[in-house]
């Protein structure tokens, strides 16, 4: 077996047991990407002599090391700070933006022994689902290089699948772990709002943001989880809990487990397939010993209005910042202050940024204010009621990621409407700030991978996790690679 054919845990193992070394996982991941990178586009900035560097710094820690994932490669979503290292959102407005510090996520990495193999490419400031709106061209996905790989941690979710690193961090404020892992084929998990330090993430929707893995299976995200989750008294919306022991909670027993259907995610404008896998998925838990329900989730119909009102409405003030003086890209000519702003927020952001920055301003003015944004606000608690007493009759809920797999490139660009549709199974855990996990359950007849989302109370990790790796204890759908692992 290749070294990238292993999850991040067995590669861990395989460094601690002395059969391969950090140095030499890393050499093998900047192979990778150096043969197949051309082509997917995934990476915005590739350290190698640095990882490299650090690999041989790491190993020689290896056997008093704590961590799983001690030595692992990885890359990290370039809207997460990392000091000394070009940090872009994929925006031309931040093309020069270097950050002097770490995120408290990096921070917790580089603890724990964790080797950076570099930035990955995203859609800009994480705002789009397919990874097309980067300022740095569009990411391809490995199994069909005609295809989006989903966005906006399309860069992380190619980047795992193609086997140039181990596991991802990325970012999802309606679905952006989530989608691209089902697009993909990987596993992906937004944890619950508060568990994971936004510290050092570029802010697009600071209420629905939160970081997570993409991985190749369930307990890579336990480990990477454990390892990333905390209190940080530099994010205020960080929580306490008990961390940490997410890896020795999954068992594979799932019996008694009440899973609920939500009949309006598998109705009108679901793929066939899509619908087929994820029912199947229903049935191999179940002779696991789950119990399998359907209800009605109704509000489900007004989450993507609500979200895309919020969403906008926090990114129009959060990016009120990028104004060419403080720090970014400022335009080379302009008459006075006005036209300073003017100009480098006119070249200096691209076109579903302005669209974002355009509607969130305007639900925001005075006179729209109620009719949008606080009747949004109204949704989101009506959204979170639906969820406590959907969560009173079962302990998780089961929908497909997306309504299809992934789409042709350039598809969804014409038609940004119908993207943020395609959202519809996403963004409500993000407006309840609930944890989310996506996970690979078939292929369709394209040989396109099909995710499966599962949804969980706050803090339900632990079960999201289980009942994934119950699944993946049975089937190989998270072991299969593109073409077969062969070069593109
Ligand atoms: N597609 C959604 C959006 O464009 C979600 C993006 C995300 O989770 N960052 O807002």
């Amino acid at each position: 077996m290749e070294l990238r054919e292993f999850t991040a845990l067995e590669l861990g193992a395989a460094i601690k047991k002395g059969e391969t070394s950090v140095p030499e996982a890393t050499q093998a991941a900047l192979d990778r990407i150096s043969t197949q990178d051309k082509a997917l586009n995934a990476f915005i900035t590739i350290a190698g002599e640095q990882a490299l560097d650090r690999a041989k710094a790491l190993q020689t820690g290896v056997k008093g090391a704590d961590s799983p994932l001690y030595g692992v490669p990885m890359a990290i979503k370039d809207n997460i700070c990392t000091c000394g290292m070009k940090t872009s959102c994929a925006s031309k407005i931040l093309g020069d933006f270097t950050p002097p510090y770490d995120a408290t996520v990096v921070e917790k990495l580089t603890e724990a022994g964790a080797v950076s193999l570099g930035k990955l490419n995203m859609d800009e400031f994480a705002m789009g689902s397919t990874s097309e709106t980067s300022f740095y061209a569009p990411v391809k996905n490995p199994w069909d290089l005609s295809r989006v790989p989903g966005g906006s941690s399309g860069g992380g979710a190619a980047a795992v699948a193609a086997g140039m690193g181990w596991y991802a961090i990325g970012s999802d404020t309606g679905g952006s772990i989530r989608q691209p892992a089902s697009f993909c084929g990987v596993t992906g998990i937004k944890p619950t709002y508060g568990t994971v330090s936004r510290y050092g993430l570029v802010a697009y929707a600071s209420s629905l943001d939160q970081i997570g893995p993409l991985c190749r299976d369930a307990a890579d995200c336990a480990a990477v989880l454990d390892t990333l989750m905390g209190r940080d008294p530099r994010d205020a919306t960080s929580l306490d809990g008990p961390y940490g022991r997410l890896l020795e909670t999954l068992t594979g027993d799932v019996r008694g487990l009440k899973i609920g259907l939500p009949s309006e995610c598998f109705g009108e404008g679901l793929d066939r397939e899509v619908k087929s896998a994820v029912l199947t998925m229903a049935d191999a838990l179940k002779s696991r010993g789950a119990e399998v329900m359907e209800l009605s989730f109704p509000v489900i119909e007004y989450a993507v209005p609500a979200y895309y009102i919020i969403a906008a409405a926090e990114a129009s003030s959060n990016l009120s910042r990028f104004d060419g003086v403080k720090y970014g890209w400022r335009a080379p000519q302009y008459d006075g202050l006005e036209d300073l702003y003017r100009k480098t927020r006119t070249q200096g952001f691209g076109a579903e940024v302005k669209r974002r920055v355009l509607l969130g301003t305007f639900v925001l003015s005075s006179g729209y204010y109620d009719a949008y944004y606080q009747k949004a606000l109204q949704v989101k608690a009506v959204i979170k009621n639906a969820f406590d007493q959907a969560f009173r009759l079962c302990d998780l809920l089961l929908t497909p990621t997306a309504p299809t797999t992934a789409p042709k490139l350039a598809a969804s660009l014409g038609d940004p409407l119908q993207m943020y549709l395609s959202d519809i199974n996403t963004v409500s855990a993000n407006l309840a700030g609930l944890p989310a996990l996506s996970m690979p359950c078939g292929f369709d007849a394209q040989g396109l991978p099909i995710g499966a989302q599962l949804i969980a109370p706050h803090f339900g990790e632990g079960t999201l996790l289980n009942t994934a790796h119950a699944f993946q204890l049975d089937t190989n759908w998270h072991r299969l690679t593109p073409r077969g692992g062969k070069t593109i």
